[in-house]
C-alpha cells in the first residue's frame, strides 16, 4: 500500500484523463512549489479567450523564463466544496486524497504576466465549450474565488538569432511572453491559429518577429462575444493553412543560430512539424514541439 506521501505525489503529478493525453514530456517540474491563489479580476481578450488576474504570496520562484508554465488547480465541480492541497515543508503540494476525490484537479497553464511586488499573476484561458473544469472555472470566475498553482515547470526556447514561434490559441500566452522577452535583434516570424477572424488577441510588438494569424474557420462572422456565448467560437473546427505557411518559410542556413518552438493541439502540432521540417534536415535540438491538448472525436 502506498504511503500518504507517495499517494499525494502521484496524485499531484496527474491532471485528469484528457490532459494526461496531452501532457508534454518536457513539462517536468524543475520546481514544484504550491501557491494558493484568489481571483482578483477577469478580462475578456477575444471571443474565445479571457484573462484571470490572480493574487498570491511569494511568487518570485515563478519569475523565470526557463519554466513558463504551472499546474493550475481548480474545482472539478464548481457547485461542491473543495478540499485544497496544502504545502509540505519544502513547499510542495500535498493532497490528502486521490486527486479528484477532494473536488480539485489540475491542468497545465502558462504564466502570461507576473508582478512579484504586487503578488499578481495573469493566466489567459481558452474558453472552449467542452465542459472542462479549467475552462469552466475561468468563465465563471469572480473576485475572491479560490484556486491554486504549483510549479514552475516546462521548458522554453534556446538562445538564437532567428525564431519560428507557432501554435494555436493555447500557445498564445507562451508566445506573447516570449515576444515580451526576446532581444530586439532577433529575427523570424510568429504564426498563430485561432478559430476565425475576430478571435485575434493583441500581441506584444517585436521589431523582428511579426505575427501572422491563421483561421480554422475563415468564413465565419466575428460577432460572438465570450460573455454571450462562450462556446460559440469553438463550434466549428476546420483546418487552417498554418502547416502550409510553415512549410513555405525560409529557414536560416546555420541551424545553430535558429530555434523553432511549436505548441498546441496534438494533430495540429503533428501536421505543423511534418510540414515545416520535411526535407530540411533541421536538428532536433533546435526544436521544441509540445502537444498542449488533444481534440476528441466529438469536439
Ligand atoms: C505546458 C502547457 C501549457 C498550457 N498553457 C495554456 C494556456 O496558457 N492557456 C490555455 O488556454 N491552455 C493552455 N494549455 C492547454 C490546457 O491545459 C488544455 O486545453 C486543457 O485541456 C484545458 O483543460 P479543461 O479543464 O478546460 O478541459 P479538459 O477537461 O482537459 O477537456 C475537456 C474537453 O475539452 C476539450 N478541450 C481541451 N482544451 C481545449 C481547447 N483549447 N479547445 C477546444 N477544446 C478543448 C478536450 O478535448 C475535452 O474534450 C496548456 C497546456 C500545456 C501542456
Amino acid at each position: 500500500m502506498n504511503s500518504p506521501t507517495a499517494v499525494s505525489k502521484a496524485a499531484v503529478s496527474q491532471s485528469g484523463p484528457s490532459q494526461a493525453d496531452a501532457t508534454p514530456a518536457t513539462a517536468e517540474a524543475p520546481q514544484n512549489l504550491y501557491r494558493p491563489l484568489t481571483v482578483l479580476r477577469s478580462e475578456v481578450l477575444s471571443p474565445e479567450m479571457l484573462r484571470l488576474t490572480l493574487q498570491g504570496e511569494d511568487l518570485s520562484p515563478f519569475d523565470t523564463l526557463d519554466n513558463l508554465h504551472v499546474r493550475f488547480y481548480v474545482p472539478v465541480d464548481l457547485s461542491l466544496p473543495s478540499e485544497w492541497p496544502t504545502a509540505d515543508e519544502e513547499g510542495r503540494p500535498q493532497l490528502t486524497k486521490t486527486q479528484g476525490a477532494n473536488n480539485v484537479t489540475t491542468r497545465y497553464y502558462t504564466i502570461r504576466r507576473l508582478d512579484v511586488a504586487r503578488g499578481e499573476v495573469d493566466i489567459d484561458f481558452v474558453t472552449h465549450g467542452h465542459a472542462g473544469p479549467a475552462s469552466n472555472f475561468a468563465r465563471a470566475a469572480k473576485p475572491g474565488d479560490r484556486c491554486a498553482m504549483s510549479g514552475p515547470c516546462g521548458f522554453s526556447v534556446k538562445p538564437a538569432d532567428w525564431y519560428l514561434l507557432a501554435g494555436d490559441e493555447t500557445a498564445l500566452p507562451a508566445i506573447a511572453r516570449l515576444l515580451d522577452s526576446l532581444p530586439s535583434h532577433c529575427q523570424g516570424s510568429v504564426h498563430i491559429e485561432v478559430s476565425r477572424p475576430g478571435c485575434e488577441v493583441v500581441m506584444p510588438s517585436h521589431p523582428g518577429l511579426p505575427v501572422q494569424w491563421h483561421y480554422r474557420n475563415s468564413n465565419l462572422a466575428s460577432s460572438n462575444s465570450v460573455a454571450d456565448s462562450p462556446s460559440a467560437a469553438h463550434e466549428e473546427s476546420g483546418l487552417s493553412d498554418l502547416p502550409q505557411a510553415l512549410a513555405s518559410i525560409r529557414f536560416p542556413e546555420q541551424p545553430d543560430s535558429g530555434f523553432i518552438w511549436v505548441a498546441g493541439e496534438y494533430e495540429l502540432l503533428r501536421r505543423c512539424q511534418a510540414a515545416a521540417l520535411a526535407d530540411r534536415n533541421w536538428p532536433k535540438e533546435r526544436l521544441l514541439g509540445v502537444p498542449y491538448w488533444r481534440r476528441k472525436a466529438d469536439n
